[in-house]
């Protein structure tokens, strides 16, 4: 037996595993597909472009998405101990205080606001220096390059500062807007994965069990509880007595298994083949992600030297107001790619040749729905994001590529700047450029969305609603993306959940 039972050892589940392992009277179990990551591709921060749609991937794939082209959208999860901290750019950002403070709002708890959460941003984070707002005693290493900084990306800020727009330290102070480098989850030139980070150095406790290479099937409900967790592994399928169950599977793998136990829209189940036990309609609702259009790219007038870091070395956070609004959450954003970075739509330009400017939107109103489609783990689920479908990310979009072609255009980035390929002077139609451009930023939230209302499908404890023992930890329970990465955020969540634990 086993008090708390941990499904997904990703982002949230290896910090809930150490914190909550850390009292030695409970005994905590955690469950995880993937294995322990061995492909040293995953720990070097320049391979992590290259290294989707390997096994550890997931490799999900959206429906044909109207507003961008009629593309299919390809969604990287990592599969492994660790999950997608192994595949992720290793940007570290919490997004504006505004944001969690919305939070706050939506939840009817004043706990997600962005003062009360610093304390649990703070207690993951191991910056080099301890401030205020910068924690240094946690496990998750924080850098912020300077040395390493690439030339054009120093050019790139400047080229900011030139238009107006403030040089920050890093983005995580209480303001974002701004040009700064990346914050990078980066030790000793190697990536670090939660898995890494928070659950290596536990492994030994004796009140923590990690089962990898198992997946959850399905929940086993009566009477308004889970009484056992349905597992299959190379050896067979078993069944996992639950005391006190966390999904931490995140924004796909949780209303997936949530969906097949029979949780959900009563439609959505009957026509998966799936018999409703708790209807819970939001489920799977409210999906929503960042993009990124790839990109305006630039011809360089001079050889660009291959990224020290991430390739990805900066964002400039901005509002579409104008550049000389400094306080306030941004709305969109422009980051510098020290390399070419196109969509599936447009032929790789030369690396070394060429650099880009990647710009997008930072609070999405386009709202989408997951579903299963049938009962079995090998039913590929329906992932309908309903990317660009409203006009405020259209025409948001629009102002964040016209400031990309501004920043391109300062006398800061004249030396690199040798013209445009993409969209390119004779490109005419650019909303139909942005769509063929958009990509995911990868920041898929808000499918178990936390909520005052009953009709949210986790309360502001992160409890289920329909479900006793059940809580959902991870960033599906998000209610509204943050302006930047989500990885903090998903973070503060595991560790705020676990301090409230006892
Ligand atoms: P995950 O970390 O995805 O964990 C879920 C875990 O559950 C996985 O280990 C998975 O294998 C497991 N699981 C799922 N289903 C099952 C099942 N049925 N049975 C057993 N186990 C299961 N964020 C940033 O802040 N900065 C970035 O630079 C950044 N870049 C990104 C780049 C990429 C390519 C990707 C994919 C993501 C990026 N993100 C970034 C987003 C960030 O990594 C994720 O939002 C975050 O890791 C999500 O954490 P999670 O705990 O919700 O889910």
């Amino acid at each position: 037996t086993t008090d708390v039972l941990i499904l997904g050892a990703g982002s949230a589940g290896c910090i809930l595993a150490n914190r909550l392992s850390a009292d030695p009277a409970r005994r905590v179990t955690l469950v995880e597909a993937g294995g322990f990551p061995t492909d040293p591709d995953i720990f070097d921060p320049a391979m992590w472009p290259m290294i989707q749609r390997r096994p550890y991937d997931w490799d999900y794939r959206t429906v044909p998405q109207p507003g961008t082209a009629g593309r299919v959208h390809h969604w990287a999860r990592g599969r492994m101990v660790g999950g997608s901290s192994g595949l992720h750019a290793m940007f570290h950002l919490r997004g504006h205080p505004a944001d969690f403070d919305r939070w706050g709002v939506m939840s009817g708890d004043a706990g997600w606001s962005y003062d009360a959460l610093l304390p649990h941003f703070r207690a993951t984070e191991g910056y080099a220096t301890e401030t205020p707002l910068h924690g240094a005693r946690g496990e998750m290493p924080v850098m912020i390059p300077e040395a390493e900084t690439h030339p054009l990306v120093r050019s790139y800020i400047e080229g900011w500062q030139e238009l107006g727009l403030p040089r920050l330290p890093d983005h995580n102070g209480r303001e974002v807007i701004g040009a700064a480098p990346n914050a990078l989850m980066i030790r000793d030139g190697r990536r670090v994965t939660t898995g890494e980070a928070f659950l290596r150095p536990v492994l030994d406790r004796p009140n923590l069990t990690v089962i990898t290479g198992a997946e959850v099937h399905r929940l086993r409900i009566a009477a308004g509880r889970v009484t056992g967790v349905e597992i299959r592994t190379p050896g067979g399928d078993t069944v996992l007595a639950a005391g006190q169950v966390i999904l931490s599977m995140g924004t796909i793998g949780d209303p997936l298994l949530l969906m097949r136990s029979g949780v959900g829209n009563p439609g959505v189940l009957a026509a998966a083949g799936v018999p409703c036990r708790v209807e819970r309609r939001a489920l799977g609702r409210n999906l929503h992600d960042h993009m990124l259009g790839a990109g305006v790219v630039c011809r360089a007038r001079k050889p660009v030297a291959p990224s020290r870091l991430q390739h990805s070395e900066s964002l400039a956070y901005q509002s579409s107001r104008g550049l000389d609004v400094h306080t306030g959450a941004p709305d969109i954003v422009v980051g510098c790619v020290v390399a070419p970075s196109v969509s599936e739509c447009f032929p790789m330009p030369a690396p070394g040749e060429t650099f880009t400017l990647l710009f997008g939107v930072t609070h999405p109103t386009s709202r989408g729905e997951l579903t299963i489609t049938g009962p079995d783990l090998a039913d590929a689920p329906r992932i309908d994001p309903r990317y660009l479908s409203t006009d405020h990310d259209r025409t948001a979009f629009r102002a964040a590529l016209d400031r990309a072609r501004m920043v391109a255009g300062t006398r800061a980035m004249r030396d690199w700047n040798g013209g445009e390929i993409l969209p390119g002077p004779g490109m005419r139609d650019l909303d139909a450029f942005i769509q063929r451009a958009a990509i995911t930023h990868h920041h898929p939230v808000a499918t178990c969305a936390m909520g005052a209302s009953d009709d949210a499908v986790v309360r502001p404890d992160l409890s289920l609603r329909g479900l006793d023992n059940v809580s959902v930890v991870d960033a599906s329970v998000i209610p509204a993306i943050p302006c930047g990465p989500i990885h903090a955020a998903v973070m503060a969540i595991a560790q705020k959940f676990a301090a409230g634990q006892g």
